[in-house]
């Protein structure tokens, strides 16, 4: 038995390396994916995946957003397809906090 070591090109570099670290995996939407790699050096310097893409997404965001506003209708039909209850508007509002939806009732 004689495995041969697992050889990668460092993503960093573009160096190959015998002793790769797993920096990064790709989850792609149409397929399995695929792993990054990088030498040992570039690894303890490689910055953690997804913290990248969010530090750039805070930081190329404009500060204060237009909020998004999303006007729902709620209404009620019979088997008719007579409007038997019309319940009016429901506005949901998303402001900066993306956590927060307020909730408006707008009829
Ligand atoms: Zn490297």
């Amino acid at each position: 038995m004689n495995p041969r070591p697992p050889v990668r090109m460092c993503a960093r570099c573009q160096r190959t390396t015998d002793a790769p670290v797993l920096v990064h995996e790709v989850h792609a939407a149409t397929g399995p994916g695929f792993n990054v790699y990088a030498c040992g050096e570039c690894a303890a310097s490689y910055p953690p995946a997804g913290d990248v893409l969010e530090l750039l997404d805070l930081a190329t965001a404009p500060a204060r957003r237009s909020p998004s506003r999303l006007t729902l209708r709620f209404y009620k039909v019979n088997s008719d397809g007579d409007v038997i209850e019309d319940r009016g508007e429901v506005v949901i509002v998303a402001d900066d906090d993306l956590d927060a939806h307020r909730l408006q009732s707008g009829g």
